[in-house]
């Protein structure tokens, strides 16, 4: 079921189009030595070149070059041999220099794909547009002082990659998981951290809509929104704008608009900028960047398992459906902790207990995975108990809670406890035949053909032992009897 908006003139599709920026890591700026960290004293990690000053010039960072072209790598997209910086013309007083070195005509990464899930199982394909490489600002202070603003140039010069997105993406949904989607790839990647609090990574997002069939009309674009929630919300909010103008026999305008998620509304900003304003030209102080095709199949080397093939592989390897990969695979961490807790094992119930009850139990705690209480290991060893028929599944939920709760291992547990699993046949036909002697007359029903009284035998026999009788004896030791 594809996504619309009801208006007083019929059905209306979203289209949007995202415009990512994320900042690289990397030790330090894109063009020169100091530090790229978040955070630290205000202006404490600004070279001269950073600042400025006069007669200073940019020397290129190769570690920022490599993960740009990893990140084009991670997005199935085309490297461009030979890319090229521009200076980007602004004033603004965070940005000291008076314009910003991007790339604007020849990009270092082509056109590339992202693959996303939704909810109801669809898979759609998102198209990358390019990825160039360009400075961000630095920061403007107004909340330090009641009447002055100040400067923090610590974030001047640091590298971001600006990832555009073709206009493919029809709903507030898809954003939503084409923004998770993007995070977990850099991620995984290693190129950026996706934390979006930070502000190392954050949307431009373009809106406009359609009747269906429709070609495109003019759109809005949403600066700087950085929260995947808000960046839906300001999708709604903003297509719901834009139909009513289009009803009421208005235009929509291209401009800039700010999303304020206190109003849940979206307010003009400025009339859109072209690129002429800029006055973008080739930056005299850079070369073109020339990469060989032998660096890039060296990096490609390099990189790690990405989360589609990872997820492919575990439905494979493992025998796991579709959507428990895709949970196990949300985070590098947790798909190493499941594999771990597999190795060797039965990997469906080691994916049941990781998904659902190590996954409930983190929650419930608002831990991560790399705070888990529980270890790959001591998990693993719970499963091992459940494997040697040490214990039983119901047992088992019981020695869990026991380790979330002690950090004891599940054989200190079962020990400690006295849950090891009665597969004594004596003592379970003692069990048994003292359960039909108090229940005469269900035995009788049952003899008479009420089959489904066989279940409460087992429930009479299992109680009678504490949880602790093997299931597969007592069933067993009924049926004979029975
Ligand atoms: P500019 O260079 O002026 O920012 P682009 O053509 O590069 O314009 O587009 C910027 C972003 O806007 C891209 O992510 C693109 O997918 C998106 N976009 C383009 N046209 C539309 C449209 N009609 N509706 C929604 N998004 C659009
Ligand atoms: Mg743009």
């Amino acid at each position: 079921m594809s996504y619309t908006l009801e208006g007083k003139t019929g059905t209306w599709e979203i289209v949007v189009g995202l415009e990512v920026h994320a900042q690289v890591i990397s030790h330090s700026k894109l063009f020169s030595g100091a530090s790229a960290s978040y955070g630290g004293e205000p202006n404490t990690h600004v070279s001269l070149v950073d600042a400025g000053f006069p007669g200073m010039l940019p020397v290129l960072n190769h570690e920022c070059v490599a993960q740009a072209i990893r990140t084009g790598l991670g997005l199935r997209a085309r490297i461009n041999l030979e890319s090229r910086f521009d200076r980007k013309n602004y004033f603004y007083a965070d940005l000291p220099t008076g314009y910003q070195i991007s790339q604007f005509t020849h990009p270092i990464v082509g056109e590339g794909t992202v693959e996303i899930e939704l909810g109801d199982g669809t898979v759609r394909h998102i198209g990358i547009t390019r990825l160039h490489m360009e400075q961000d600002a630095g920061k403007s202070m107004h909340d330090q002082d009641p009447t002055r603003s100040f400067i923090d140039l610590n974030r001047a010069g640091v590298a971001l990659m600006e990832i555009v997105s073709e206009p493919d993406i029809r709903s507030p949904e898809e954003a939503g998981a084409y923004l998770r989607k993007l995070r977990q790839i850099l991620r995984y990647l290693g190129t950026c951290d996706g934390n979006m609090e930070e502000g190392s990574m954050r949307a431009d997002v373009n809106v406009s809509v359609r009747k269906a069939g429709e070609p495109f009309r003019t759109r809005c674009e949403i600066k700087n929104v950085n929260s995947i929630r808000y960046v839906m919300h300001a999708i709604e909010v903003e297509a719901t704008r834009q139909i009513e103008v289009w009803e009421d026999g208005g235009e929509v305008d291209q401009e800039t608009r700010l999303f304020d998620p206190s109003r849940n509304e979206t307010r003009s900003l400025r009339s859109k900028e072209d690129a002429h304003d800029y006055r973008y030209f080739p930056d005299p102080d850079l070369l073109p960047l020339v990469v060989e095709q032998a660096w890039v199949d060296e990096l490609e080397r390099g990189l790690p398992e990405l989360p589609d093939d990872k997820r492919d592989r575990f439905i494979k390897q493992y025998g796991i459906p579709r959507y428990d990969a895709s949970v196990l695979v949300a985070e590098q961490a947790i798909a190493d902790y499941y594999e771990e807790v597999a190795k060797g094992r039965d990997a469906r119930l080691a994916a049941n207990w990781v998904t659902g009850d190590l996954f409930g139990a983190l929650n419930r705690t608002g831990r991560g995975i790399q705070d888990s209480p529980i270890s790959a290991q001591a998990l693993g060893g719970m499963l091992d108990l459940m494997a040697d028929k040490t214990i039983n599944g119901k047992i088992a939920k019981e020695v869990f809670e026991d380790m979330l709760e002690t950090g004891d291992s599940a054989a200190d547990i079962v020990e400690r406890k006295g849950l090891k699993q009665v597969t004594d046949t004596g003592a379970i036909d003692a069990a048994v035949a003292d359960v039909l002697a108090r229940n005469a007359d269900k035995v009788e029903e049952y003899r008479g053909g009420k089959d489904r009284l066989f279940g409460f035998f087992v429930g009479q026999v299992m109680k009678a032992m504490a949880g602790k009788a093997n299931p597969a004896i007592v069933n067993e030791a009924l049926k004979k009897v029975l």
